[in-house]
């Protein structure tokens, strides 16, 4: 019997020993989160309260509720120029089961895909590389750098790629570089993987989460490319919707239906009062993510400046998500590896931050700025503090 180990997202085992440390009561300056920590908006509270009063909590519809499908097409449609129908929606337990259901069906039951290779720009988010390994695929990395804004191009994608290549994940805006691709890279990027009959699978659970009034290109925005193309979104992080776990897959009906199956034969569907609360929040239209991003923004100004302030360095400025990869020679530290500092700057000094190897960025730490104003200055104080006396 097939008996893989699967290992545990790094983001979730910082974190979840960060929250151990709260616990017990220690103060613990959390910088690992990749949720925007921002209550849930009134009216998504409301509509869930209103739904549970009502008393009749049962199945939900296996692909999703379809006013929830249809607001959610006509969200992405509005907002990224896109061109999806309601059956070509499919409510999941977030971004990250979509991407797990998507790589069983594609890596495990579909015969052009089984046991391929999927394409995955580094650095990338710590899940990728696992959820493929774990259906039977082969990750193929393709490395980015810091000088080229960290992103990919279709030269690499042809430097990459072999006979064997058969999806590419592309995240955008990116988790943790903060990199956002423009229209034309994206057109280039799209051109060659269906050049090379490769489905690109596009992660833009970050899309509203875009600053300093930069533009988002979806890549469900190319109509002569939707056939090779699969959105994932998400409530998550675009309306700090995170524990209610609400996501999407967008594609092709010939993808969507077997998705469905699988639902059907595994979690039958998603807990329907995250479903109407998800239904509130789109009914708002813009006004909850805009809250968030311009919070987000302000967060990410706030740790840029305490940053240089307590470590003497200025940081190149992420233009989206809720990240910042920082080298460990700007934090001063040359006598330890990434995981070791992390484990220690926890210990140690209470802050928590995730190493940037579980993301494909070797000597690297990864902090999020979505944390609480507080925790971003104190975090930020004490870290510089335990470091200069490392
Ligand atoms: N994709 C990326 C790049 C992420 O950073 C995350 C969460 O951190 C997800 C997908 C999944 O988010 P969720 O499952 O909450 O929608």
């Amino acid at each position: 019997m097939l008996n893989k180990k699967v290992e545990a997202s790094a983001t979730v085992v910082m974190n979840s020993l960060a929250e151990t440390k709260r616990a017990a009561g220690i103060r613990v300056f959390n910088l690992t989160a990749g949720e925007p920590k921002i209550t849930t908006a009134p009216a998504i509270i409301e509509a869930a309260q209103k739904f549970i009063a009502r008393g009749e909590i049962f199945y939900p519809v296996t692909s999703g509720i379809a006013e929830l499908r249809q607001l959610a097409s006509t969200w992405l449609n509005r907002e990224y120029s896109c061109n999806y129908s309601v059956d070509e929606c499919l409510v999941v337990n977030g971004g990250k089961f979509g991407l797990y259901l998507l790589f069983q069906h594609l890596l495990q039951n579909c015969a052009d895909y089984k046991g391929k290779e999927v394409l995955i720009p580094a650095p990338y988010w710590v899940s990728y590389p696992v959820i493929v390994n774990m259906f039977g695929g082969k990750a193929t990395i393709i490395p980015s750098y810091e000088q080229t804004s960290w992103k990919i191009s279709a030269a690499d994608i042809n430097n990459y790629a072999t006979a064997d290549s058969k999806i590419l994940i592309l995240n955008n805006a990116c988790n943790p570089t903060g990199a956002v691709y423009s229209t034309d890279e994206l057109r280039s990027i799209l051109e060659s993987a269906h050049a090379r009959n490769i489905l690109v699978i596009a992660d833009e659970v970050y899309s509203g989460l875009v600053y300093d009034g930069l533009d988002y290109v979806s890549c469900g925005s190319f109509p002569e490319y939707k056939d090779n193309v699969v959105i994932i979104q998400s409530m998550s992080k675009n309306f700090a919707m995170t524990g209610w776990r609400i996501g999407f897959v967008f594609a092709p009906d010939a993808i969507i239906k077997p998705l469905v199956n699988l639902i059907s034969q595994s979690i039958s569907g998603v807990c329907i009062v995250s479903q109407y609360a998800a239904i509130a929040a789109l009914k708002q239209g813009n006004q909850i993510t805009h809250i968030i991003r311009d919070t987000m923004q302000k967060r990410r100004d706030l740790f840029l400046k305490t940053f240089k302030d307590a470590f003497g360095s200025e940081l190149t400025i992420p233009n989206s998500a809720l990240y910042i990869l920082v080298p460990l020679t700007i934090l001063g530290v040359t006598n330890l590896g990434a995981n070791e500092f992390c484990l220690r700057a926890l210990d140690e000094a209470n802050v928590a931050t995730v190493p940037g190897n579980a993301f494909g960025a070797v000597d690297y730490v990864r902090f999020s700025f979505a944390a609480k104003e507080d925790d971003l200055i104190n975090g930020l104080w004490a870290l510089a503090k335990w470091c200069k006396q490392l």
